[in-house]
């Protein structure tokens, strides 16, 4: 079998050129993730306009970049980012009933492109293996509960992400 996996990053808010350098980031942790996902044949990372909603297969992934929490699409729809209200470290949030990843930008760090890409590479890490703060569990780099963003993402990371890449989400990327 051959697929894609896409990750769509689409910007609401927050620098482009900030969004721009963290999707190009993130092209390049998706390749080890590849290797060792047997489903799946390649994959990319994709910067979407706020204006756009491009079509996404069931297992691709969207994480949306808003200003701040003020803006949060979770909250928007329902869902409650009290987490985030109350612990200014959270960067970004996702609700895996709502299914919708969300990252802060006023909370990246001076726009840092590797913490935004960080970021982004964790909230995916949530909705593909539909695991809320248990995921942090045993896990480092990346994916651990205070992540460290400025390296680049683990073994560990890597192989968790492989090994959840393929669950059928199906995400809305017009919100
Ligand atoms: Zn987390």
């Amino acid at each position: 079998m051959s697929s894609t996996f896409t990750l769509y990053v689409k910007q609401k808010g927050g620098s482009l050129d900030s969004a721009q350098k963290a999707v190009t980031l993130l092209k390049t942790y998706l390749p080890s993730i590849i290797a060792k996902a047997s489903s799946f044949s390649s994959a990319d990372a994709v910067l979407v306009d706020e204006n756009a909603s491009p079509t996404l297969l069931e297992t691709d992934v969207i994480v949306y970049i808003v200003r701040n929490t003020a803006k949060s699409i979770i909250v928007k729809k329902g869902g409650s980012i009290a987490m985030a209200e109350s612990n200014g470290n959270i960067l970004g949030l996702t609700d895996l009933n709502l299914k919708i990843c969300e990252v802060y930008y006023d909370r990246i760090y001076d726009g840092s492109a590797k913490e935004l890409s960080g970021a982004c590479y964790h909230e995916a890490a949530h909705i593909l293996s539909n695991l809320d703060n248990s995921l942090h569990k045993g896990q480092n780099g990346f994916l651990k509960d205070a992540p460290d963003y400025y390296g680049t993402p683990t073994e560990e990371n890597t192989d968790f992400m492989a090994k959840h890449l393929g669950r059928k989400i199906k995400m809305d990327s017009s919100l």
